[in-house]
């Protein structure tokens, strides 16, 4: 049998509900592909940053190098400022793990209300593909002549061939067993340099997929779009700010943040990927018992899906979106009543039996 070696990072606020109740799923559901789990805790939060003056131990790459995945809740703490938690935790382990992909599903579900009118579930169900290790999100800069009138700051974006190419084919391929449409979020009318490299590499991967069909928007009228036609999309394809950007607001046209799921994704998988959800750490509703769940636990499922468990991650997913529909077991932030561990009791209890 399968072993999969997962380090968990709970993290602060409500990460410390939802993410063991993801596990408990997560462990009811190895029953149907027929694995099992090895879960490692991590204490890593702002909570300790706070305690300790650091948000992991010196060795804490090393410790969990080897996993097979991390399975992330949420960090911050009010006090801690997020680049705190950026640059203590998050980016050490998205770079140094090579997970240059951010993944997000954006589905419109039965029984959640969506802040778009007249749609019906599944016409919306796309995929927001950010680039996660470049871009515009480079720490090259300064600030010149500080404090006098002709004061001025710089900061740089870097776009390599590498790094484009390799985040579009993730795209491509994702779109292979879709609708083979891939849509690329740009700005070359205003940004000269290197959002028309970003078109020029857009346009030589196309050629590598013949057969799929793309297009480009400029991302000011793309997040137009978003609102206003988001059944136009399959898989969109972004930089690191425009998909920053798109991937939040892509879950926000689609419902309530504490159902959304995100991965950051090496998708050679030489280096472990983590799955976290959209939300943060709710600091105003922590320890209350009242924080959705699925966020997490869909994160789960697509951290499954890497690892190639399609059919429980599938499982998981029809799970969720029939409690959703039913809408008998839902939390506050939906309209109903129940408390997390409830909701989740109702997702295990609509998992298949296995014989
Ligand atoms: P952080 O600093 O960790 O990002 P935050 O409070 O800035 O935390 P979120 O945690 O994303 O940001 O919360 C935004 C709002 O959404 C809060 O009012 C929070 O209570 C609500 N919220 C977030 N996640 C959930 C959830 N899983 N269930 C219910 N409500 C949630
Ligand atoms: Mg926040």
């Amino acid at each position: 049998m399968t072993t999969y070696s997962i380090a968990v990072i709970p993290g602060d606020g409500i990460g410390n509900e939802v993410v063991p109740e993801a596990q408990r799923v997560l462990e009811a559901a190895s029953r149907i592909g027929g694995f099992s789990f090895d879960w490692t805790h991590y204490d890593w939060s702002c909570e300790r940053f706070a305690k300790t003056g650091a948000m992991m131990p010196a060795d804490g790459l090393q410790q969990i190098r080897h996993k097979d995945a991390i399975f992330l809740g949420a960090v911050g703490f009010p006090g801690v400022p997020d680049h705190v938690s950026l640059w203590g935790l998050l980016i050490p382990i998205r770079r140094s793990f090579h997970q240059y992909v951010n993944l997000r599903p954006v589905k419109l579900l039965a029984g959640v209300e969506s802040p778009l009118k007249g749609r019906e579930a599944g016409s919306i169900d796309f995929y927001v593909v950010r680039e996660n290790n470049e871009g515009e999100y480079s720490s090259i800069g300064g600030r010149l002549y500080e404090g006098l009138e002709d004061e001025l700051v710089m900061q740089q974006s870097i776009f390599t061939r590498r790094g484009c190419d390799r985040v579009m084919r993730y795209a491509f391929e994702l779109a292979k067993g879709r609708k083979q449409h891939v849509t690329s979020a740009t700005k070359s009318n205003g940004i000269s340099h290197t959002m028309p490299y970003w078109d020029e590499r857009f346009a030589a991967i196309s050629k590598e997929y013949p057969g799929f069909t793309t297009d480009q928007f400029h991302i000011d009228i793309l997040t137009a779009h978003f609102v206003r036609n988001p059944d136009w999309f399959d898989v969109v394809v972004a930089s690191n700010l425009f998909g920053d950007i798109l991937s939040d607001l892509g879950p926000a046209v689609v419902g309530s943040i504490g159902i959304a799921p995100g991965g950051n994704i090496n998708p050679e998988k030489d280096y472990p990927s983590m799955f976290e959800p959209v939300h943060g750490s709710a600091p105003d509703i922590a320890g209350k018992g009242v924080a959705n769940p699925i966020g997490q636990i869909w994160s789960g499922a697509m951290m499954l899906r890497h690892l190639g468990e399609e059919a429980t991650a599938a499982a998981i997913e029809k799970a969720i979106e029939d409690v959703l529909a039913r809408r008998d077991s839902l939390t506050r932030d939906l309209g109903g009543t129940a408390g997390t561990r409830e909701l989740t009791d109702a997702i295990i209890g609509a998992l298949p039996s296995v014989a």
